[in-house]
């Protein structure tokens, strides 16, 4: 679905610095500031520059940059020291350009528990699902939660308390005296009546409720998950990176019926809530490994709006070493890193020259972005520098270098957008005209579509930012047959056409920076 480039505002003629002259042939509004040109700022991003820091960034020297390694250590440095050389400080204040972003490799735990005295082993009576520290304790209460389930119509919780307390539950939904189950009233299964989604969905409602633990009965999903627990176990494979949970993160278990009726004798035929005495000990050793990543962040602070952030992302990771074989990522996404780094130039050019943005900018290179969005989400729902709600916009660059082999309509000079219009369409207006009269890139919004099956909407850091009602535009080239392979290499990169983007990407920050009014959003997601 391409777009046509052709608008019916006539953009008035921009004059040199502090003076303006508006076309008297046209008094439409347009969404373009016309106070000072920043195309000699925009000058200063070059393909050679460009070129030079990317040959750099994705050599095999910086060994494909995987979270938490060597490579992407090497990587921040670099983007540290070229922060310095520009004399573009960090918000973080002095030389800590650095925001931590603490990770962890899942293992599978082992639980030593006892009732009264009988040992129950793990993986043949139950399996540690969830635990964030070690845990060795002794329960002489037990909350019984029956069926565990906290709805509009039907809640387990409703009569009894369970804040800081472990909590018994059982799988199943209880039917009504008409045979229906009791949230919905119908028979078709709800997201509490069984699976996978029963067990997500009584996890949350214990969260909601504030339980400590939760000991989970499910015969069915006991006996489909123990065999797969025990050999991850005993492998001692690390499962995903993910975000380190934080200290009050619930512990759960998931016991079978054996260990149910040990802890609750009327457990199948009963299932009032109600407190229960036990004698349990638990034991919980979590066996995941730490590891420690980093986002990279520079700031310049906005002369007249300071406390309005506009945010400039790229992911600095990418897929490290496997199987002997360097992922360099030149595209994916050296390309991004690169062109942010000469974007933060131009507007350090700018500053230099007295003419700062309005609005504090951020740029903000996210790590782990590879295994899960993780440094952009930390950012967003751990440890948001500047309050999301003084936050204008995130305009993300993930590939920029390359063309689509598929895209055979328009010309190579073309950029897919995403996200532009779905939640401002001010934002949406003012990309556009910004390109009518700048770069004049074909905007390609194909993969902007609601029913795109690639859904790269929700597939790039951007996305952290756009769940909390923030406009985004994500620029992308598009896959390609290198994309997440070792031939994604630098040499491969159109560097003019690299540079354009780039090029389009300072101009839209530099308008939704300067100009009056903030960003409108008028297509706000509630849920
Ligand atoms: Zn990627």
């Amino acid at each position: 679905m391409k777009k046509s480039l052709l608008l019916g505002v006539a953009f008035a003629i921009v004059t040199s610095c502090g003076t303006s002259s508006k076309s008297s042939a046209n008094t439409t509004q347009t969404n373009i500031s016309e106070q000072i040109d920043p195309s000699v700022y925009a000058s200063t991003i070059t393909s050679a520059e460009l070129k030079t820091m990317l040959y750099k960034y994705a050599s095999d020297e910086f060994e494909g940059r995987d979270t938490g390694a060597k490579g992407q250590k090497m990587a921040v440095e670099y983007l540290k020291q070229k922060y310095i050389d520009m004399n573009i400080p960090t918000p973080l204040g002095g030389d800590d350009y650095f925001q931590e972003v603490p990770l962890e490799k899942q293992k599978v735990a082992k639980a030593k528990l006892t009732v009264n005295g009988d040992v129950f082993k793990s993986f043949e009576d139950q399996i540690v699902l969830m635990v964030s520290n070690d845990v060795d304790t002794t329960i002489k209460n037990i909350v019984y939660v029956g069926y565990g389930i906290d709805d509009e119509n039907y809640s387990d919780y409703k009569t009894i308390d369970v804040k800081g307390k472990y909590v018994l539950a059982k799988s199943g939904e209880p039917k009504d005296t008409g045979g229906n189950f009791v949230t919905s009233g119908t028979t078709d299964a709800t997201k509490w009546t069984n699976g996978r989604q029963s067990l997500s969905s009584k996890r949350e409602a214990a969260i909601a409720n504030g339980a400590l633990g939760l000991i989970y009965m499910d015969g069915d999903l006991f006996s489909r998950y123990s065999n797969f627990y025990q050999r991850q176990a005993e492998s001692g494979v690390a499962g995903r990176l993910s975000l380190k949970t934080n200290d009050n993160g619930l512990i759960m278990l998931m016991i079978n019926e054996t260990l149910g009726k040990a802890l609750h004798a009327s457990i199948i035929e009963e299932s009032t809530p109600k407190e229960i005495e036990t004698n349990v000990t638990l034991e919980i050793e979590n066996k995941s490994e730490s590891i420690t990543s980093e986002n990279v962040v520079a700031y310049i602070k906005g002369s007249e709006r300071p406390d309005e952030i506009v945010v400039l992302s790229a992911h600095l990771d990418h897929e490290g070493i496997k199987n002997g074989e360097i992922y360099n990522g030149a595209d994916d996404d050296g390309s991004g890193t690169v062109a942010i780094l000469e974007i933060a130039q131009a507007f350090k050019a700018a500053e230099k020259a007295g003419h700062g943005p309005k609005r504090s900018i951020l740029f903000l290179h996210v790590t782990g972005e590879e295994k899960g969005l993780l440094g952009s989400r930390h950012y967003t729902d751990n440890d948001p520098i500047f309050p999301l709600e003084d936050t204008v916009a995130d305009l993300n660059i993930d590939m920029i270098g390359r063309t689509d082999p598929e895209r055979t309509i328009g010309t190579r000079n073309y950029v897919y957008l995403i996200g532009s219009d779905k939640l401002s369409t001010d934002l949406h207006n003012l990309s556009e005209d910004v390109n009518s009269k700048y770069t004049n890139l074909e905007l390609d919004y194909k993969f902007n579509a609601e029913d795109d099956p690639n859904r790269f909407y929700y597939r790039s850091d951007h996305y952290n930012f756009a769940k909390n009602n923030i406009p985004v535009i994500f620029y992308f080239n598009g896959t390609h047959a290198d994309y997440h392979k070792p031939s994604d290499t630098p040499d491969k990169i159109e560097y003019d056409l690299l540079e354009t983007r780039a090029k389009l990407v300072f101009y839209t920050a530099w308008e939704v920076a300067n100009r009056d009014q903030r960003l409108v959003v008028d297509k706000a997601v509630t849920e």
